[in-house]
């Protein structure tokens, strides 16, 4: 079959060791150039998609493995994929479409756009799998928008993908077609909420719906859509290739196979690692190659911004997976692991944050566009000097009417990181009240607080 060739340079580089790394989404970063059709197809790839196409495979059968794999959907929620799919309806005449999240947006969070810049026809596969499985003829790839150059490298997979008969019309001689497209989005943050991104697709200010209807019935044009994350998607061949079982044995219970952690901050070796799920956060922390500097670990937020701050004696002894950060008291999230060293001050690290939150909310909800803001101003009086002890319950207060009043979680996600913080590093928030000044930046050691902000 004729492959066309690229006219985009690739990038060859890989960005990390991949040594003790277990590949399944990122399995082409073996080949040289690893985003080409050509490095796909001797990993195996498109031959999932042609089986279950040309041997007619139930959806039924599909969404089993699936469920069996006990893939949880990678985007932040870890809701269970298979799950997710059965709640499509199945005997819908009208039109059905299938949309991926590569909205990622979030501080520190890094790991889709590699999946679309080292191996997009992956996750090609995973979405024309899982249209087939699902019955959607038209799929879109919202991808976020700070990130052109991997949506022209996703466009090129595209072209390359329909030359070669992996895309379009009458599939392997087959009566299925699916069309897919790439859609750039504008950079906001909100956009990586479902239903937000699906106003965004039909051409509206990304602003999120209140649910229910849940996308599976009123979605993209009000018809029934799945979205699914770009990890979630790009795990499917996999799956369908080795089984759901092997997929599941790569994890721990409740959570099968790999995960890619996006590993930054005060590390020697920042970078994205795809490793079985549960790994031991000392393993990876190693394989990050610990602590940089020679200095000691202080805290670590373990699946971005949005999940709670774990100080050392929490996740040393954790395991990277949802319900063991569970356990110890934060979430996985979107695997997005941000560390921080002794001499991090948590108090301009929590400014920094909230910052984000205050200008990311969409300010459709009262609790959200005010709380947010009212947040991030007491946090930068205390940074300037004019703190009052009361700030901390205020904070916490307002913090606490935020969460669980708002319309989409971003109101859950500005709380947590503050009511984390607060509860787990009180002693510094109050020194800085009480002096005007940071206490570890008041040491003697090189502050770090500005390289992690
Ligand atoms: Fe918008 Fe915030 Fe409400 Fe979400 S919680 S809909 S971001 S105002």
């Amino acid at each position: 079959m004729a492959v066309a060739k690229s006219s985009i340079e690739m990038p060859v580089t890989v960005m990390t060791d991949l040594k003790g790394q277990t590949l399944v989404t990122l399995r082409t970063l073996t080949e040289k150039n690893p985003a080409s059709l050509e490095s796909y197809i001797k990993q195996g790839g498109y031959e999932q998609l042609k089986r279950i196409v040309t041997e007619k495979v139930k959806a039924t059968d599909i969404i089993t493995q699936i469920k069996v794999s006990n893939l949880r959907g990678r985007g932040g929620a870890g809701f269970p994929t298979g799950l997710k799919w059965s709640f499509m309806p199945r005997y819908f005449d009208g039109v059905k479409y299938l949309v991926c999240n590569s909205d990622e947006g979030e501080p520190g969070t890094f790991k889709d756009r590699d999946i679309i810049r080292y191996n997009p026809h992956q996750l090609i596969e995973g979405m024309a799998i899982a249209a087939y499985t699902l019955g959607a003829r038209v799929g879109y790839n919202y991808i976020h928008g700070e990130i052109w150059q991997d949506y022209e490298i996703f466009e090129n997979a595209l072209h390359e993908a329909k030359a070669a008969g992996y895309l379009g019309e009458n599939l392997f001689g087959t009566n299925f077609d699916f069309d897919l497209y790439a859609v750039h989005g504008y950079g906001a943050y909100i956009c990586g909420e479902e239903t937000a991104l699906i106003e965004s697709i039909e051409g509206k200010k990304g602003q999120p719906r209140f649910k229910p209807p849940f996308p599976a019935s009123y979605g993209v044009f009000g018809k029934p859509t799945n979205v699914n994350n770009t990890e979630s998607y790009a795990s499917i061949p996999w799956i369908l290739q080795h089984g759901g079982a092997a997929f599941a044995e790569l994890g721990v219970s409740n959570s099968g196979g790999t995960k890619i952690f996006s590993v930054s901050g005060h590390v020697a070796k920042p970078g994205n690692y795809e490793v079985k799920m549960g790994i031991p956060f000392a393993e990876l922390l190693d394989m990050a190659g610990g602590v940089w500097k020679g200095r000691k670990l202080k805290a670590v937020i373990p699946g971005g911004p949005s999940t709670a701050v774990m100080p050392f004696a929490a996740i040393i002894g954790a395991t990277m997976d949802y319900d063991g950060l569970s356990k110890a008291g934060s979430s996985l999230g979107a695997g997005s692991m941000i560390v921080m060293d002794e001499t991090t001050c948590m108090v301009k690290t929590l400014l920094r944050l909230s910052y984000f939150f205050y200008e990311e909310s969409c300010g459709q909800c009262t609790p959200c566009r005010e709380g947010t803001g009212w947040v991030y101003r007491v946090i930068k009086r205390i940074v300037d000097g004019q703190g009052r002890m009361e700030d901390l319950d205020l904070l916490k207060d307002v913090s606490n009417n935020i969460s669980g009043r708002t319309i989409c979680a971003l109101g859950d996600a500005a709380a947590t990181p503050v009511l984390s913080f607060i509860k787990h590093f009180r002693p510094e928030f109050e020194y800085y009240i009480q002096h005007g000044k940071s206490m570890v930046e008041s040491a003697t050691v090189e502050p770090a607080t500005k390289e992690i902000a």
